[in-house]
């Protein structure tokens, strides 16, 4: 067995499954695992406390520039529940090596950490290379946010996610609220005059997906199309002779970059305020994540692509439905895209695997980039 997929086995071994809230330090024996690695490979390591114990695990090898390169992912993975394959065994066969977190995303650290190793061990370091292994990425991103609170400074940032070896530089982000409409409820053999809230709802639905979406739908992006409004989940109604008091929506907004999802809600709340008054109220939102839009023309970005390319995989930008931790970094200014072994299908799935020759192929493409100068060493221009 090759020393990567050695290092992947040893850490879908140790199980990090996100603990959604609850106070456990789910991950933290993974960046412990993690920390003691790297130090015994040459690289500086550290751990810091994000919350209830869990801990992002931070790893640098210094090199020819002030500013590092971030090697982004998440140490975290998915609950087991349901699954076909033993989530800790780590096992292979037919070219997979299965388990909970093998694409999602302990391929990609994997590769990562062997990436850096061996800078380490032997060759250029055209520039400093900062790994942030982090915490709560299937939750709440709890463990990006600490990381963005330490000022790395990164020229450019490679997070690590299954994309099937494509270059991802687009994402939505999403902004989810309820939405209850409400009435003055009663008898339902005596229902004139009164206001039912499922007519509220049906009017508001027919709106949100009518009128509003077409407004939506002139915004399109590149790579990801426009923003889009759904509703989701509807619940209401106390009994079958019941008039209902209210009616409670979820609506799934995605947003696209430039639209803050708190601003996003806010002109929700208005909307609807406007056009139905007080009988319609619009809770505060309880999930919001913001969307991606990297320049593929940013020399960082377009030096990756050439990586790629000179790996005769696809350079071509790729954009992506699902978020990512690249786009909290990317609020602070950082050209950052997403790569990885493995598909973003087989993420969270019964049967998690991920196809050792992309594995292997991104460990290349990865040691590639760390010996590519994407930044002006110190001291001197490029
Ligand atoms: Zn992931």
């Amino acid at each position: 067995m090759s020393h990567l997929e050695d290092l992947l086995t040893q850490m879908i071994r140790i199980p990090s499954v996100n603990p959604r809230g609850a106070g456990e330090p789910a991950e933290t024996a993974l960046a412990e695992f993690v920390a003691d690695w790297g130090r015994a490979h040459g690289l500086e390591t550290s751990l810091h406390e994000v919350a209830d114990g869990r801990c992002n695990v931070i790893a640098t090898l210094p090199g020819d520039t002030e500013r590092p390169l971030l090697l982004e992912t998440h140490l975290d993975t998915v609950e087991t529940e349901g699954m076909t394959v033993d989530p800790f065994e780590a096992r292979v066969a037919d070219g997979r090596l299965y388990g909970r977190g093998s694409c999602d995303a302990k391929g990609p650290l994997a590769v990562f950490l062997t990436a850096m190793a061996d800078l380490a061990a032997a060759g250029p370091r055209p520039q400093t290379v900062t790994l942030a292994g982090v915490v709560d990425e299937e939750h709440v991103y709890r463990g990006v946010q600490a990381m963005r609170a330490m000022d790395l400074a990164p020229f450019g940032a490679i997070v690590g996610e299954p994309t099937s070896m494509r270059m991802v530089t687009a994402h939505k982000g999403c902004m989810r609220c309820r939405i209850t409409a409400r009435g003055p409820g009663g008898h339902s053999s005596e229902p004139w005059g009164k206001t039912n809230p499922f007519d509220t709802a049906a009017r508001i639905i027919d709106f949100l997906h009518g009128e509003h979406t077409a407004e939506l739908d002139a915004n399109p992006r590149p790579l990801i199309g426009p923003p889009s409004m759904t509703v989701t989940m509807i619940e209401g109604g106390s009994g079958p002779n019941v008039l209902p008091e209210s009616v409670t929506m979820t609506v799934d907004r995605r947003t696209v970059v430039g639209e803050d999802p708190h601003a996003v809600w806010a002109e929700l709340r208005d909307l609807l305020a406007a056009r139905f008054g007080a009988q319609v109220e619009v809770a505060e939102p309880h999930v919001v994540d913001y969307a991606l839009e990297t320049d593929p023309a940013d020399p960082f970005v377009s030096g990756f692509a050439g990586v790629l390319g000179a790996h005769g995989l696809d350079p071509a930008p790729k954009g992506v439905g699902h978020g990512t931790d690249a786009s909290k970094i990317a609020l602070d200014g950082v050209p950052s895209v997403v790569f990885g072994p493995g598909a973003i299908a087989q993420a969270h799935m019964p049967d998690e695997f991920v196809p050792l020759a992309e594995l292997h192929e991104a460990h290349k493409v990865v040691a590639a980039a760390l010996r590519t100068p994407f930044a002006p060493a110190i001291g001197g221009a490029l």
